[in-house]
């Protein structure tokens, strides 16, 4: 017998009106459908008025329901995997089986649909052509400020998602360790009090320090301007030349200093060493 079909079910961030004729199609037509969970997604089953058998899939007992999914697959019933909103395997649990189906030979559909990173990106004005997804920051501060300094020198737009409870607190992180830089709270994408404001980091740290926000968010933060180098790789260069045309130690730090944008003191110790070895 042939191996079933597992679908990936990407469903609405909020706004119902965002479910795809072919999510519900799907949805409707095939034996299993595997939910973070389960009673939420009923929920929304009802709503478009399907009614399949489910079963419970989330990150503490993945190792179990995926083997028992595989096995359906494996005798040719058709799963389709659905998180609580979105996209699954994004932020959410999924990658796991959508691994071991491949590796069972079973044929992986993606349908796609509602992301609110993507959604978040298409809106916020700031150039996407090039993005990082970092997805959730460690809660504890001090591990969230050492993941955020390992970013700062990223050179594409660093896309975020954050719990309402530690906007404020993230934010001000990032004004401290990005510094200056253009920046989108995208809230309650697709809902009622849908907000996307788009300021300077240390504006919005500010704003949502004084006005909590509730709510989903997507934080997303423009790259840094490169940094200027501080020992341009031709300075060893323009010292030889200087010393090796008659000047001074003193004169050619001075020239090249003025040229090579580099510090003084960095400059002179590369000088001593280039006299020293003649
Ligand atoms: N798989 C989902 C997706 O495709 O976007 C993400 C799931 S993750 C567990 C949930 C996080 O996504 C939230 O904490 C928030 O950062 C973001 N999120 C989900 N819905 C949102 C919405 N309507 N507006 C803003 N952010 C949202």
């Amino acid at each position: 017998m042939p191996a079933g079909t597992l679908y990936i079910v990407a469903t609405p961030i909020g706004n119902l009106e965002d479910m795809t004729f072919r999510a519900v199609r799907v949805l409707g037509e095939v034996d299993l459908i595997a939910a973070e969970d389960t009673r939420h997604t009923r929920k929304l089953l009802t709503h478009f008025g399907i009614s399949r058998p489910l079963v419970s899939y989330f990150d503490h007992n993945q190792q179990i329901k995926g083997q028992q999914i595989i096995a359906a697959l494996a005798e040719g019933k058709n799963v389709a995997l659905v998180s609580d909103a979105g996209t699954p395997c994004i932020s959410d649990p999924g990658y796991q089986l959508v691994r071991d189906a491949a590796a069972a030979g079973v044929n992986v559909v993606p349908l796609p649909g509602g992301c609110a990173a993507i959604a978040a990106l298409s809106a916020s004005g700031l150039p996407t052509d090039e993005f990082t997804f970092v997805g959730f920051l460690p809660n504890r501060q001090g591990k969230r400020r050492e993941r955020l300094s390992s970013l700062a020198a990223e050179p594409r737009l660093l896309v975020f998602y954050e719990a309402p409870h530690r906007l404020a607190a993230t934010l001000s992180d990032m004004a401290d360790l990005f510094g200056d830089r253009n920046a989108v709270v995208a809230r309650e994408l697709t809902k009622i009090y849908e907000e996307i404001a788009r300021d300077r980091l240390p504006e919005l740290a500010r704003r949502f320090t004084e006005t909590p926000a509730r709510g989903e968010v997507v934080i997303l933060v423009a790259a840094g301007e490169p940094q200027p180098e501080h020992a341009p790789p031709d300075m060893e260069d323009m010292l030889r030349t200087a010393l090796a045309a008659g000047c001074t130690v003193k004169e050619a730090v001075q020239r090249v200093t003025a040229l090579s944008g580099a510090s003084r003191s960095a400059v002179y110790a590369v000088a001593l060493v280039l006299k020293e070895k003649g």
